[in-house]
C-alpha cells in the first residue's frame, strides 16, 4: 500500500494511537503537532509509527487556523505525493457551566474542535476529489450526542461536527469519498485525567461496561472506517462508549 493518512492533534492521546494504529494498517502517516513546543512529542508518535515500516513524519500547524491548514495539506500531498485519509482528531475543554462560562472559552474551544473541521475538510477534500476517493473521519463525542452539563462549548463544537460530517458526506460522496464521525465516550487520556475522582466515579456508574474505554479502541475503529472493506458506509456517526447512558 502507498496511501497516505494524515491526522490532526496526533502528538497525544487518542490522535497518537490513531496514527500508530493507521501505520500498522499500512498508511504512510502525517502527523500533526500544534505548535513547534509539540514536535518532540509529535517525532516520538513518528518513530513509533515507522516501527511498523512506513513513512512518518509531522507537520505544524493550529488546525484553527485557516491558513495554518492550508500550508499543511500541501506540505503533506507534496512530501507523500497523496492524501487518502484525513482523521480530525485535534480537540480541547474549557469546562464551566454556562452561566459563568467567559466568551473567550466559547469561542477558542468552538475555533479548535469545530472551525478546524471545516479547513481540514475543504482543503484535503479538494485534493481527495481530485484523486477520485478518500476518507474522511471526524472525531466528535457523546457530549454532541446527549450533552453534558458543565461542556456547552464543547458539546456545541461536537454537535456540529456530526451536522458537518453528513453535509460533507453528501457533497463529497459522488467523488467516492466516505465521510463518518466516531463519538467516544470516556476514553483514559490526558484529557479525562484532569477530573476529579468524584466526577470519575460518576461517571463510570453511567457506562454499561463498568469501565473507561481505551485509546487503541477508538483508533480499532478509524482504522475499520479507513479501511477499504468501509467503502459502502458514509455519514455514519459510531458511538464507542461502553453503552453509555447519559
Ligand atoms: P488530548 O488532549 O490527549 O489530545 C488532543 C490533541 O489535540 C493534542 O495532541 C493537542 O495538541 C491537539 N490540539 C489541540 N489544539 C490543537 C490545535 N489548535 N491545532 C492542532 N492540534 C491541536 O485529548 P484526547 O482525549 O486524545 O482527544 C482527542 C479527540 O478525541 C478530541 O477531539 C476530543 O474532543 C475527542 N474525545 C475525547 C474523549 C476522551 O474521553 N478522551 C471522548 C470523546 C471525544
Amino acid at each position: 500500500m502507498n496511501k497516505t493518512a494524515l491526522i490532526t492533534g496526533a502528538t497525544s492521546g487518542i490522535g497518537a494511537q490513531i496514527a500508530r494504529r493507521l501505520a500498522h494498517d499500512g498508511f504512510n502517516v502525517a502527523i500533526n503537532a500544534r505548535s513547534q513546543a509539540e514536535l518532540p512529542d509529535g517525532k516520538a508518535v513518528a518513530e513509533d509509527c515507522k516501527k511498523e515500516n512506513v513513512s512518518a513524519v509531522c507537520f505544524i500547524a493550529d488546525v484553527s487556523v485557516y491558513d495554518e491548514c492550508q500550508r499543511m495539506v500541501k506540505e503533506v500531498k507534496g512530501h507523500f505525493g497523496s492524501l487518502d485519509v484525513l482523521v480530525n482528531n485535534a480537540g480541547i475543554t474549557r469546562d464551566g457551566l454556562m452561566a459563568r462560562m467567559k466568551e473567550e472559552a466559547y469561542d477558542t474551544v468552538i475555533a479548535v474542535n469545530q472551525k478546524s473541521v471545516f479547513n481540514m475538510m475543504k482543503f484535503a477534500g479538494n485534493v481527495m476529489i481530485k484523486q477520485h476517493g478518500g476518507r474522511i473521519i471526524n472525531i466528535s463525542s457523546v457530549a454532541g450526542l446527549y450533552g453534558n452539563a458543565g461542556q456547552i462549548n464543547y458539546s456545541a463544537s461536537k454537535a456540529a461536527v456530526i451536522g458537518m460530517t453528513k453535509t460533507a458526506s453528501k457533497e463529497l460522496g459522488s467523488r467516492g469519498i466516505t465521510v463518518n464521525a466516531v463519538a467516544p465516550g470516556f476514553i483514559q487520556t490526558p484529557m479525562t485525567d484532569m477530573l476529579t475522582d468524584e466526577q470519575k466515579a460518576n461517571i463510570l456508574k453511567q457506562v454499561s461496561l463498568g469501565r473507561y474505554g481505551q485509546v487503541s479502541e477508538v483508533a480499532a475503529a478509524v482504522s475499520f472506517l479507513a479501511s477499504d472493506e468501509a467503502g459502502y458506509i458514509t455519514g455514519q456517526v459510531l458511538e464507542i462508549s461502553g453503552g453509555l447512558a447519559m
